[in-house]
């Protein structure tokens, strides 16, 4: 019997919640198709703040080292928002963990039932279908990590900040085949997102771009938007695209964009995949849900388990290659929802469940 070795870091305030629906139906799913599951949980974010003094303690480091997967929550909030900025919880976990594994390629559904139609801020008749695009955005390069990235006093007193936008043509073609990956898993359109009118690394971006698909891939259809077009046409035609690829600040803004006009934080989901290879000869990731720890609704047990459920699913898919047990989650979230099981964040006005009802709901549909 395989067995899924993965690390679970839980995190803060609605991450245990959502957390543990998600386990229990990667259990289920688990008996189901005959794999077992080897998880270790250790803390991270505030929780580890509060328990070993550091967001990102070495002994978690070491449970993720050791494992093929990482299942993430989310960090942060309140509690722990007066620390100054480089020890808070997001910064001193997320962007770390990002690092040491090499997380450079993070893949957002941006996914909206038709069924949930009336939870994006579009337009109804903009979105009959509802919507179904993917964006990748590279998560290890760019403004975020380059150097140098300082504030001086300049001789006549002025203050000036500088951040650095760097890219290598090696880190602009592994986004590339990831991307490549997921258009050819769909409807074979990628869409490359920069700003080559303004930026050299845009125009390295685009001329890297255009020619590793050229050569690896010329049954993908390639397109080119600048940026802030690209944030204007989301807004008002999503589903013209099918995959976008983008660089990390771009992809930053245009994914919490796709974020608001999918509706629900509660159903997103995202994966970010290393460099790295895990045991299995497949890749490394952390997989979390898009929104962070929903401090105004935690402890009430009324969070959305399906984004956490959903990414544990991503997990089965990109790190342990099990796409038929992934695409049965995803269908048994879609059929709990759509049939009419729904938690506050999706029931606009109707009856409404708590997390451990929704997560039952989706158990009873696999
Ligand atoms: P948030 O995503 O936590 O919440 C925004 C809104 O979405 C809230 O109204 C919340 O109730 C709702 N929401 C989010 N997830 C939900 C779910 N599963 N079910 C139902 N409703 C849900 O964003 P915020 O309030 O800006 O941030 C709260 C804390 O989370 C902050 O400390 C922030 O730094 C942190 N955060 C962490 C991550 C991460 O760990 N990756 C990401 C974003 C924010």
């Amino acid at each position: 019997m395989p067995t899924l070795k993965f690390a679970v870091l839980a995190g803060d305030y609605i991450g245990p919640e959502v957390m543990a629906e998600a386990l229990r139906v990667l259990g289920h799913v688990a008996r189901q198709e005959g794999f077992a599951l080897d998880y270790t949980e250790a803390a991270v974010g505030g929780a580890a703040i509060d328990r070993h003094g550091a967001a990102l303690p070495e002994s978690t480091l070491q449970t993720c080292a050791a494992a093929d997967a990482i299942l993430f929550g989310s960090v942060g909030g309140p509690k722990w928002e007066k620390l100054p900025p480089n020890q808070q919880p997001e910064r001193a976990a997320l962007l770390p963990l990002r690092k040491h594994f090499t997380l450079f390629a993070n893949i957002r559904p941006g996914l909206l039932y038709r069924e949930l139609a009336d939870a994006s801020p579009l337009k109804s008749e903009r979105i009959p279908d509802g919507i179904d695009i993917v964006c990748i955005r590279e998560l290890t390069g760019g403004l975020y990590f380059g150097q140098p990235k300082a504030t001086t006093t300049l001789p006549d007193g002025d203050i000036q900040a500088v951040d650095t936008m760097v890219y290598r043509r090696s880190e602009i073609e592994r986004i590339t085949a990831t991307a490549i990956t997921a258009a050819r898993a769909r409807r074979k359109r990628l869409c490359s997102v920069d700003k080559a009118n303004v930026l050299e690394t845009s125009v390295l971006w685009r001329k890297t771009v255009t020619e590793y698909v050229a050569k690896h891939a010329p049954d993908v259809t390639l397109s080119h938007m600048y940026v802030d077009n690209a944030a204007m046409q989301l807004a008002r035609d999503p589903n013209q695209f099918d995959v976008f690829v983008t660089e990390n600040m771009f992809g930053d803004i245009l994914s919490d964009e796709m974020a608001v006009i999918c509706g629900s934080l509660g159903m997103l989901s995202s994966a970010s995949l290393g460099a790295k290879q895990n045991s299995l000869g497949l890749p490394f990731g952390l997989y979390e849900p898009a929104g962070g720890t929903a401090p105004d609704i935690a402890g009430k047990s009324i969070a959305n388990p399906c984004a956490q459920i959903l990414s544990a699913a991503l997990m089965l898919r990109y790190s342990f290659g099990l796409e038929k047990p992934a695409a049965r989650i995803e269908a048994a979230v879609r059929a709990a929802v759509t049939s009419g099981t729904r938690t506050g964040d999706i029931a606009f006005g109707r009856p409404s469940v708590g997390t451990q009802a929704m997560a039952d709901a989706v158990i009873a549909r696999l």
